[in-house]
């Protein structure tokens, strides 16, 4: 399943490949995905300029001229791009292709067909969009924010940073890294988790976050090509399903709001 820094890549390479910012057409070839897709969403998205591109937790913004796309990878979505005029193949689970000024595609696949696309004039107040935390990576997520939620919640703190109304694109794998590396036991009560404890742990979110998108950058040609397939990434990991811990410590597992937890019985307090 596509994660923040899956998504973020996919953008960025998004951005660097295309070569025009007008969309001739939004073609769609099945419009059943987790939504079914509105069908003005062509009428409008066709004919537009794109302002820009950019991620908004786990989805794919197009700012246009007329409003914004938004596209959900879901949990099989892939985005492959063609810049060739010549003739190119429609595969099977190819839902729907932008095509743009110089004839060039973004061409949408999902076998599984959890993902979307919806357009929106008002980005802040559509349904997918409005009730999401704060980006991870921006200054918004900081200590002092976290800290002021916590310390009202009676929740464990690995609950809490995965809470997307509260920060979002903190899955279960990045929660249980960033825990490990702050040092803070996973089903730890949030009220109990101090100021400092909270600074490492944003810290934490972030490198591990910056991390995965780095690694992703390596792979970047894979996502977004003329004939790519989007991989998803493969990380180092340090705790989440190991064994036994740097330290030599068999790693414990919990089952903290149904998800598995992993974590190091002597250096996560
Ligand atoms: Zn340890």
């Amino acid at each position: 399943m596509p994660e923040l820094p899956e998504v973020e890549t996919v953008v960025r390479s998004i951005n660097q490949s295309l070569k025009s910012n007008y969309i001739k057409t939004l073609n769609i070839f099945n419009d059943k995905l987790r939504w079914k897709i509105d069908p003005y969403t062509k009428t409008i998205a066709s004919k537009a300029q794109i302002n820009n591109i950019y991620r908004r937790g786990k989805h794919i913004i197009f700012h246009l001229d007329k409003g914004f796309l938004i596209i959900h990878l879901g949990m099989t979505g892939i985005i492959r791009y063609s810049e060739t005029k010549s003739y190119f193949s429609k595969e099977k689970h190819d839902h729907y292709e932008i095509i743009l000024k110089d004839n060039s595609k973004l061409i949408y696949n999902d076998v599984r067909k959890f993902g979307s696309l919806h357009w929106t004039d008002d980005i802040d107040k559509h349904f997918l969009i409005e009730n999401l935390g704060v980006e991870p990576l921006s200054n918004d997520f900081n200590y002092d924010y976290l800290k002021n939620i916590a310390k009202k919640r009676d929740v464990a703190i690995k609950n809490l940073i995965m809470n997307q109304n509260i920060v979002v694109g903190v899955g279960n794998i990045y929660a249980s890294e960033a825990l490990y590396m702050s040092g803070i036991r996973p089903n730890r009560k949030s009220k109990y988790v101090t100021i400092n404890d909270c600074k490492k742990l944003v810290q934490s979110i972030k490198k591990v976050l910056l991390k995965s998108i780095k690694s992703g950058g390596t792979t970047l040609k894979d996502f977004v090509s003329t004939d790519g397939k989007l991989g998803y990434f493969k990380q180092k990991l340090l705790i989440y399903n190991k064994d036994v811990t740097r330290c030599g410590q068999k790693v414990k597992v919990v089952k903290i709001g149904g998800r598995s937890s992993f974590f190091c019985p002597k250096c996560q307090k």
